[in-house]
């Protein structure tokens, strides 16, 4: 059977799920010259197995919010694939959360965990419970509610879950509070957590740097550095804050960022005191980006046009694009109109962000395109350190983390560039990611016979 027919599989046995044949098309689409290489793959139906979750949790999530009303969402967690590690991937609380999109988000986690050379295996979980304008009380009993179903399926050695959209600091704090209670037990069952009760320096860093040191990996072979290149910025939450401040210490110029309603333009560039401003509005007001155009008036906000077959923010001018909100964020005219309006490199910090027709105009225009499970990875590469920090009970310095994360998203970057080129696609960091990332997994499931 060729990768279409094993897609087209793929697709009939999981109908109704969108991201996740897309995340599987495109991973599939770059492995027929591996299979061609390494016919004891297609003899162990490698890739039928590792599209196929190991284990699949659901579960009703009740809760109460302030005024006594009881509200029932929905808890999932996927366990994808365990052969080089416990499962290891962030939990997503928004409103559009669902098994196609968690399903996607797992599938992307195994190969992208494999990419950071730490021995992670790959999850996803979250619900479709909506955080935003519920109060700290509400949140609170949200996740002990979760936790109370999802403590019997994790565990430091089988599976770490970490945050994603939606479950930052504070819901990880109310999730490791209930977990512990539970089990009687205090163990680096989920990463991300505050620095005075085992979380790593770096992590909250961790993917907006990762995301940049990658882009400046790509800009290099092109003997280019940030210094005096204007990025654009998607988003305004974890990964679009922490790449705006590394964009800025390299010496470049970030002139938007956005939420879920609109963007900001600020040509003068979102320097470190504006950026300030964004984390307070952002992670302690909980306010929306629209406000940042009364303190700054000379920027200028857009909202979100619903009739636009185009998202607006990629069509300013720019050198670098930095995708860091959500899937399905850049489209075809999207790429088309960075593509004409002078951006050169492309590294994704959100999961997904580019549809496949953007993706090809990006490969067309032999733009430096990383995707996100390259490039995204320092988030859960720097989890992983956590990891090992709270077993061997023992905490690195900033420097520490920051200097292994970097020296990740080199090895990252170098092995994506090696497995293109070695398997006939010089240049494209997507064939070299998805290949990277699969041959250290299929490998390690041969070893481990049929399971
Ligand atoms: P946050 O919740 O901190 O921020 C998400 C940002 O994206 C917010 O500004 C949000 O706007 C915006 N956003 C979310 N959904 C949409 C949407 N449907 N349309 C437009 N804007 C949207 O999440 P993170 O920063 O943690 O995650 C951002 C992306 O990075 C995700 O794709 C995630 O999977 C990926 N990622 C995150 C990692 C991490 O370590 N956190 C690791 C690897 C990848 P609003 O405030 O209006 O909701």
């Amino acid at each position: 059977m060729n990768t279409d027919a094993m897609c087209e599989k793929v697709i009939q046995r999981n109908p109704n799920e969108p991201e996740f044949h897309q995340a599987v098309k495109e991973v599939f689409e770059t492995l027929g010259p591996v299979l061609d290489k390494h016919p004891e793959f297609r003899a162990a139906k490698i890739l039928e197995r590792i599209a196929e979750p190991e284990r699949l949790i659901m579960f009703r999530v009740p809760w109460q919010d302030d005024r006594g009303e009881v509200h029932i969402n929905r808890g999932y967690r996927i366990e994808m694939n365990s052969a080089i590690g416990p499962y290891k991937g962030g939990l997503r609380f928004h409103p559009t959360v669902n098994l196609s999109i968690l399903k996607f988000l797992a599938f992307e986690q195994v190969f992208k965990n494999s990419l950071t050379t730490l021995p992670m295996g790959g999850g996803k979980g979250g619900s479709d419970f909506d955080p935003k304008g519920k109060s700290d009380s509400e949140v609170m009993r949200f996740c002990q509610s979760f936790m109370c179903e999802l403590f019997r399926h994790i565990g430091p050695d089988t599976d770490v879950p970490a945050g994603d959209i939606g479950v930052g600091g504070r819901e990880i704090g109310f999730l490791f509070g209930m977990y512990k209670r539970l089990r009687n037990e205090f163990t680096g069952v989920l990463t991300g957590k505050g620095r005075n009760w085992g979380g790593s320096l770096i992590r909250p860093e961790a993917t907006g740097y990762g995301q940049v040191y990658f882009a400046a990996e790509m800009l290099a072979t092109r003997k280019k550095e940030f210094k005096g290149l204007k990025a654009l910025v998607s988003g305004s939450g974890n990964v679009a804050q922490y790449a705006v401040e590394k964009v800025n210490a390299l010496g470049g110029k970030v002139i938007t960022m956005s939420d879920s309603n609109g963007f900001i333009m600020d040509e003068e560039g979102i320097n470190a005191e504006k950026l300030a401003y964004v984390m307070d509005l952002k992670n302690v007001k909980r306010g929306r980006i629209s406000e940042y155009v009364k303190k700054y008036t000379k920027a200028k906000y857009q909202a979100i046009d619903p009739s636009l077959d185009h998202n607006p923010l990629w069509a300013v001018k720019a050198d670098v694009a930095l995708p860091a909100a959500t899937q399905n964020e850049v489209n075809g005219k999207d790429a088309q109109n960075l593509v004409k309006n002078g951006v050169f490199c492309v590294s994704e910090g959100s999961n997904m962000p580019t549809t496949p027709e953007g993706a090809k105009v990006f490969l067309e225009n032999k733009v430096l395109y990383g995707p996100g499970k390259a490039a995204n990875a320092g988030g859960v590469a720097t989890s992983g350190l956590e990891m090992s920090q709270n077993s061997i009970r023992y905490s690195w310095t900033r420097e520490e983390v920051d200097q292994k994360l970097h020296g990740i998203m080199k090895s990252i970057h170098k092995n994506c560039l090696e497995a293109a080129e070695k398997y006939g696609m010089p240049g494209n960091y997507v064939a070299g990611a998805n290949i990277a990332g699969f041959l250290k997994v299929a490998t390690s499931m041969l070893d481990q016979g049929l399971v």
